[in-house]
């Protein structure tokens, strides 16, 4: 679609998923024509990174236009090949608007070794994002994998698919993507702490307890697995 018929809310979100593209590619989240970023619009469209780009040097036009089945609706490039991924966010989550999928180093690297992003160790992670659960392992390319990820997005906005990344939900897309940000960070912590120590240990339950109190005075609202003990039990 031409640039001159965009609305400004699609040459907005256009230049947004560009942004976020290059924020990733920089800090190392993606790399190659990894990963890939998506926002739904009001009128329930979806504009999602093309296939085989490399999202780092994106241009606006470049975006793909689905509807919520996947297809195209105009004769701009190819969605990417993940898209199944981000509609079964959007289908199960009407409150999320935008879906950064990311290879994180060290988060995927956790993954790998089998290392649990659901403890509950910092503070600050407790409170905001809570428990990071991990999907089973799903082929890419393949509509198995999201459904391996369809149970988790109902009760968190920030998961980890097994072997091989990330999927963050927000209310826009740079929720999407501080809740990126803070996964890796996280992940790369818990790792230097899992390599000097030896292991893991969560804080106590008790602590555990009251941060989660903490988070409710605060009244943060996002989904978070530790309070609704999604995959705990
Ligand atoms: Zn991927």
């Amino acid at each position: 679609m031409a640039a001159a018929r965009w609305t400004d809310e699609e040459a907005r979100l256009r230049t947004a998923i560009c942004r976020i593209g290059k924020l990733s590619y920089d800090r190392n989240y993606i790399v190659g024509a990894d990963g890939n970023i998506s926002a739904r619009m009001a009128d329930g469209t979806i504009l999602i990174t093309p296939t085989g780009a490399m999202k780092g040097f994106l241009e606006p036009h470049q975006v793909a236009h689905v509807d919520m089945t996947g297809r195209a609706i105009d004769d701009g490039p190819k969605p990417s090949s993940e898209v199944g991924i981000h509609l079964v966010s959007y289908q199960e989550r009407p409150d999320v608007k935008a879906i950064c999928h990311a290879h994180p180093p060290h988060a995927v690297a956790m993954t790998i070794a089998g290392v649990d992003l659901q403890m509950p160790v910092i503070p600050e992670i407790i409170v905001t994002i809570g428990g990071i659960p991990t999907a089973p392992f799903g082929t890419p390319g393949t509509s198995e994998l999201p459904e391996t990820i369809r149970d988790l997005v109902r009760c968190s906005d920030v998961m980890m698919m097994q072997n091989h990344g990330s999927v963050t939900l927000g209310a826009n897309l740079m929720d999407a993507y501080k809740k990126l940000d803070m996964l890796e960070h996280t992940a790369k912590i818990l790792w230097l702490a899992h390599v000097a120590r030896g292991g893991l240990e969560p804080l106590p339950e008790e602590d555990v307890r009251k941060m989660l109190e903490t988070r409710a005075q605060l009244g943060i609202t996002t989904r978070n697995t530790l309070e609704n003990r999604c995959g705990l039990e």
